[in-house]
């Protein structure tokens, strides 16, 4: 458990100057959007509280370690087009940082087929005649979709690829990691992530497959040697070593607006409670908690009875496993749906230190459920049991080759853009937007779809605002599309 010990401000011993160099801020979560913003303030001459409700920082970055072992929560590769961002990151770890090679496949039809999907490879895993269904069907929407209107996931992709080739490859996988039909998922997330290649490129790919990479398929990316928790490891460091705060094992009880800022009362692990003040408040935690620490008195909970935002969870399950290798892919994505889980990671493949020595190798399963679901109240063993069984049928590993498991039940890991969830968030972001001192960032925070160089980025178009006079020039955001999950 890593617990930062400093001394605990009290109101009286925050420094309360109108001068922006001796603000104090106080960060709400510590996961990377957190714990970049901490960081970034604390440069610019803020005095920094953060207050992380786990026993860790990182949150949805964090890697988990047990007996030599280290996962992911989901393999995590940093990739960006942003320069600043690389920069930021090469400056923060140093020789810790790798480049990996990127291998990933997609079982289909019980192949293993590269990822992301050449359609043209994957239809030719059907037979000619199914696949000569899926052709004629793309050909047809291009004249009878063309009038669809672009509401749902469904009618973008349908508009774009026809029905047999949203059926076979796109419906199965997306329904699995958002638990609900494609056709309540927003076409903005379909147009936010996908980017694949046009017909006349799969005709291309399936005639000469081309030698360069497609834009989508990034060939290598960075992680960090130790796991991807070694960038929330290092930014903590720096706050400490700049002088700020960072107390684990807290958690927001009310964050009450005042004439001059905020009063944010916490509470410690050990039951004890605090009070501080903050002239400005940084939120990265999900929207709903956020809600719920404003007093009644400030109309929080009229909006917190309108709300009908959605986060989807996932359950991680660590496996590691007495065998070297399982597969030498980056990841691997399951779409059928009856298996529990939906993509694996095997951590070795990114680092060697990932496992204790050469003779384990390890997998980091995903499954997409939330809280509530019937696999969510599973017990820790049934779901070792199930995906054990699923994946010796696909011939993968077996029980024999289990040596240790454990279960990770995450919430809040995905906003979830369900049809008209931008009407929701903008009247959220309108109720908060009467405190220009309240900051709503990164993923969880801002509830937007982002990688971690998005939430990066995000972090630094938030310093940029701020403090306009010693803006750096940020470049846009280029993160967002790169792979459909
Ligand atoms: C399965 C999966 C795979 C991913 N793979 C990749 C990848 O390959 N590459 C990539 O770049 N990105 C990936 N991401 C995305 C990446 O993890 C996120 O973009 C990033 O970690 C979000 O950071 P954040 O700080 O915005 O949110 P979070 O990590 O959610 O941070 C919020 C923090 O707030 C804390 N908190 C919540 N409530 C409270 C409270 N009441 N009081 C105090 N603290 C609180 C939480 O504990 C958490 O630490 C993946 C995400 C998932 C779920």
């Amino acid at each position: 458990m890593i617990t930062v010990a400093n001394t605990r401000p009290t109101v009286s011993s925050i420094v309360q100057s109108p001068d922006f160099p001796k603000q104090h801020f106080i960060v709400l979560g510590g996961g990377l959007a957190g714990l970049t913003a901490a960081q970034a303030l604390l440069k610019k001459g803020c005095t920094v509280t953060l207050i992380e409700k786990g026993s860790q920082v990182g949150g949805l970055a964090r890697t988990f370690e047990k007996e030599g072992f280290r996962f992911d929560i989901g393999g995590h590769r940093f990739h960006s087009n942003n320069l600043t961002v690389v920069n930021w990151l090469k400056d923060l770890l140093k020789s810790d940082l790798l480049t990996v090679p990127r291998t990933s496949h997609i079982y289909l039809n019980g192949q293993f087929v590269d990822y992301p999907i050449q359609i043209a490879k994957a239809i030719s895993t059907f037979s000619p005649l199914k696949a000569a269904h899926m052709a004629v069907s793309y050909l047809a929407s291009k004249v009878t979709e063309r009038q669809r209107p672009e509401v749902s996931f469904e009618d973008w992709v349908i508009k774009r690829y026809g029905k047999a080739l949203y059926k076979v490859f796109f419906e199965p996988y997306t329904e699995k990691v958002w638990g609900i039909p494609c056709n309540e998922l927003s076409a903005a997330w379909a147009a936010q992530r996908i980017s694949i290649p046009s017909f006349r490129k799969m005709v291309q790919q399936a005639i000469a497959p081309a030698k360069e990479t497609p834009a989508t398929a990034i060939s290598e990316f960075y992680y960090p040697r130790a796991g991807f928790g070694m960038i929330p490891q290092a930014l903590e460091r720096e706050i400490l070593d700049l002088g700020g705060t960072i107390y684990t094992n807290t958690s927001v009880l009310t964050c009450t607006p005042t004439s001059d800022g905020f009063e944010v009362a916490i509470q410690h692990q050990d039951g004890s409670h605090q009070t501080l003040r903050a002239d400005q408040v940084v939120s990265t935690i999900p929207l709903d908690a956020l809600l719920e620490s404003i007093p009644d008195e400030w109309g929080s909970q009229e909006i917190s009875q309108q709300y009908d935002l959605e986060y989807r969870d996932i359950i991680c399950l660590f496996v590691a496993l007495k065998k070297p290798q399982v597969s030498r892919d980056s990841w691997t994505y399951f779409p059928l749906k009856n298996l529990l889980f939906g993509r694996t990671h095997e951590p070795k493949n990114w680092s060697s230190e990932m496992v204790p020595d050469g003779s384990y190798t390890s997998l980091a399963i995903e499954i997409f459920a939330s809280r509530g679901e019937s696999v969510w109240q599973m017990t820790d063993d049934e779901i070792l049991n199930q995906v054990v069984e699923q994946m010796d049928q696909i011939g993968w590993t077996n029980k024999a080759d289990v040596h240790r498991s454990w279960v990770l039940r995450v919430p809040y890991a995905y906003p979830v853009y369900r049809i008209g969830y931008q009407e929701k968030l903008q009247a959220v972001k309108n109720y908060f937007s009467q405190w220009p001192n309240l900051h709503l960032v990164g993923r969880t925070g801002s509830f937007h779809y982002m990688n971690s160089d998005g939430v990066v980025e995000d972090v630094f178009r938030f310093i940029e605002k701020t403090f306009p006079e010693t803006a750096v020039e940020v470049q846009p955001l280029t993160s967002a599309t790169g792979r459909w999950m």
